[in-house]
């Protein structure tokens, strides 16, 4: 492979995973023996130079991965709009042999890149007209490879589902959204609460959705003035009758009315309280959306791509054109940096003329669907749009244990369901409660507050089904008239809609269509790369591993961590990589005697050399004979006076907690997609059983017939796992090629 001389800055706003990417494209480089400088300050210190473009190696990243912010700096600098600017960059990055590029930055950083990229060649010509470069430079250096990482907390860029720090800033946001509402509902108040957004309503549209605002205003969509006033005052006023306590209206900075007028928060209070009289307050959450550490996403996705970045670099040669590296879905993908550019100029464009309808189109099919899903959730009726239809009744349940997100994927169906018209039926407890017939018909306001509630307010549990089982539960569903079934839930629950499915034979009842929606922390479900309740389990445990890590950091003390996941490791491996463990035990490999000798081989060296922390993640199933008392004991010991050993078993915590925003946001979609196939397949007559999820980039239903090729039954996870690829990202990160740097 060739050498490359990898340079990384971070620009523009800054946003909180920063960090883990420069750590990530630090570290990958050095693997891969490239040379890596980290430049100071964007732009700003890549026209300064000197001491703001400095080597890096290994250790000089340690530290960063859970601190908010850019631990190299950001800085906006008009120099770099200037071509004198620029050409003196291409100087400082060609004197030192720079030959790729990578920038993290929003949408102004990564346009300033693509015109740098573009004039390079000509700064070269100059530079050597000048004579400040030489000919054999200006040949070897006469084009750079550049690769963008969008940091922005705004999600406001094309060609990435997600841009780094929208994720934690949607946790900043809904952390106080939550907390306001609980105040509001006391006093019966209204809150207006306002959320970055200039351009983009990313953030006031998720965070409404994931808090169960009652009314939303983002630049996408910009109400009609002296209309909206009315419709806001009606459905607030609506809400209030039907017995909502608290008010919640969320407004992006950005947000105007169809005559460009902006829509303030304190013009939105004074309309509040001059037609209702309520009592409004306002809340600007400012900056507070920016800071903090990274969530557990914005750590492991973040590395993801930086370590694509890397191999971007490494597989393509300085001419090729500059790329974005982006995200679809739960994937990585790599798109031309250009047309993301020129893309979201466009949207920007779009919106300045007034044209949001295709604003609201190219922003992508997931933010319209979830604009959709908002207009519905935040009534407080149905609209009675469907009905005169044939009415279904259809039942939802729960299976397996809890998982956070499990309400709001109820909520949502509940909800879908009555909008379109047909009768929505809680299951109590899981299948007991088809077995018990313990079903009643939910309203729209049974589920009111649901949307941000840990647990499973239905019930869950893991029973399995058997003998007369069936029988009852097929008893029920004809005396409750049932027509199709939604069972949200983990692995028990898929594997009791499966046994139903495999005796239809028996039972013509169970003739019906039948879905299942995942939501597991385990993540360990076929057919989906993520499962609802999995991403608030990552951060329960990345939370307290950053407690522990701070702890142990003061006394010489490896930690040791069991994590839950049964005999799926994608908790152990992601946690691993979200709090840069060194060291990740999966049930899929096993643990050998002679791994733990070489592990703790690499502890007694690191301590030695100056290491004052250790961090080993262990699946709770990882080897049922050295469990974590056992490798704790054995490090203890072997380590002697050079280090101390603790466990923490993380317990139940993992499965606790108020939903993560990305689970929320995962739930309330493939619940409204699950409820409008089971209607769609009802009203068609189809009688299809299937589960969704997300995979290789899309969301899609899958056949249950495909159960058995799909998993592996006896350690109760899917065959193929697309995670345990990232085995190798998380020992890059954790593992320095060189072993004498700590
Ligand atoms: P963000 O990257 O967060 O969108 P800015 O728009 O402020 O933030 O851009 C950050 C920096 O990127 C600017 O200070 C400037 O140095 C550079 N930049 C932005 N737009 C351009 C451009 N059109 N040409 C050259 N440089 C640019």
């Amino acid at each position: 492979m060739e050498k490359r001389s990898i340079a990384v800055l971070t620009s523009g706003g800054d946003a909180q995973g920063m960090n883990p990417a420069v750590r990530a494209v630090v570290r990958a480089a050095v693997h891969k023996r490239f040379d890596i400088y980290l430049i100071y300050e964007g732009y700003k210190g890549m026209i300064l130079g000197g001491n703001y473009i400095r080597k890096a190696g290994w250790s000089s990243v340690g530290g960063i991965l859970h601190k908010g912010g850019t631990s190299i700096g950001s800085a906006r600098s008009d120099a770099f709009r200037t071509e004198e600017g620029r050409r003196q960059a291409v100087f400082n990055l060609i004197s030192r042999g720079i030959d790729a590029l990578v920038v993290i930055g929003g949408d102004g950083s990564l346009t300033g890149a693509n015109v740098l990229r573009q004039e390079w060649a000509s700064h070269v010509d100059v530079l050597l007209r000048e004579g400040k470069i030489d000919n054999a430079l200006a040949e070897k250096y006469r084009t750079i490879f550049i690769a963008g990482l969008v940091g922005s907390i705004d999600n406001d860029m094309c060609g990435t589902d997600m841009t780094i720090g929208a994720d934690s800033a949607l946790f900043r946001i809904t952390e106080a959204v939550d907390a306001i509402i609980s105040t509001a509902a006391s006093h019966q108040r209204t809150f207006v609460i306002k959320v970055m957004g200039r351009n983009c309503g990313y953030l006031a549209l998720m965070a409404g959705l994931s808090c169960g605002a009652d009314y939303v205003f983002i630049p996408e969509d910009p109400p009609k003035p002296g209309e909206w006033e009315e419709n806001m005052c009606a459905l607030l006023k609506a809400g209030r009758e039907s017995g909502r306590r608290d008010n919640i209206v969320i407004v992006a900075e950005g947000a105007r009315d169809t005559e460009g007028n902006p829509i303030g928060s304190t013009y939105i209070k004074q309309v509040l309280e001059e037609r209702l009289g309520e009592d409004t307050r306002i809340t600007i959450l400012g900056h507070v959306q920016r800071g903090g550490a990274p969530s557990a996403y914005d750590r492991y996705m973040t590395t993801l791509l930086g370590c694509t970045a890397v191999e971007k670099i490494a597989s393509s040669s300085a001419e090729d054109e500059p790329v974005l590296i982006g995200v679809q879905e739960n994937d990585v993908i790599t798109v031309p940096l250009m047309k993301c550019v020129n893309d979201t100029q466009e949207i920007r464009e779009m919106i300045k003329a007034g044209d949001y309808s295709r604003a609201m189109d190219l922003s992508g099919g997931v933010f319209a669907e979830a604009y959709e899903t908002l207009k519905v959730m935040i009534r407080t009726l149905p609209s009675g749009a469907d009905q005169g239809q044939r009415k279904l009744r259809i039942a939802i349940l729960h299976g397996g244990g809890p998982a956070a997100g499990m309400n709001t994927a109820a909520l949502t169906a509940v909800r879908i369901g009555l909008e379109h018209g047909h009768t929505m039926l809680g299951v109590s407890d899981s299948f007991q409660g088809l077995i018990n017939g313990k079903i009643r018909e939910m309203d729209w306001m049974s589920v009111g507050g649901w949307v941000n509630i840990g647990g499973a307010e239905l019930g869950t549990n893991r029973k399995p089904l058997s003998g007369t089982d069936y029988y009852a539960i097929a008893r029920t569903i004809e005396e409750q008239k049932i027509d199709a079934i939604i069972m949200i839930g983990g692995w028990s629950g898929y594997q009791g809609i499966y046994n139903m499915y495999k005796r239809r034979e028996d039972f013509s009842a169970f003739n019906i269509p039948m879905v299942c929606l995942p939501a597991t922390i385990n993540n360990n479900l076929p057919g989906t790369e993520r499962s609802v309740g999995s991403d608030t389990a990552l951060n329960n445990i990345m939370h307290v591993v950053d407690k522990i890590k701070q702890s142990a950091v003061a006394s010489k003390r490896c930690f040791v961590v069991e994590v839950m996941g049964r005999n799926c490791g994608f908790l152990a491996l992601i946690s691993g990589i979200a709090t840069g463990a060194e060291r990740v035990y999966l049930h899929e490999e096993g643990v050998k005697l002679s791994d733990l000798q070489k592990d703790l081989e690499k502890l007694v060296d690191g301590f030695s050399k100056g290491k004052r922390l250790g961090l080993m993640i262990r699946n709770e199933r990882a080897n049922h004979l050295y469990t974590t008392a056992f490798m704790a004991a054995l490090f203890e010991e072997e380590g002697g006076a050079l280090f101390d050993v603790r466990q923490a078993i993380l317990g139940h915590l993992q499965q606790g907690g108020d939903p993560s925003p990305h689970d929320r946001i995962l739930a309330i979609r493939l619940s409204r997609l699950c409820i409008e196939h089971l209607i769609g397949e009802c009203l068609a007559g189809r009688k299809s059983v299937s589960f969704i999820g997300q995979q290789k980039g899309k969301v899609d239903f899958v056949d249950m017939s495909r159960w058995t090729d799909l998993v592996d039954t006896e350690f109760q996870r899917p065959k193929s796992q697309w995670w345990m690829n990232l085995r190798p990202i998380a020992r890059s990160m954790a593992e320095s090629p060189h072993d004498t740097e700590y």
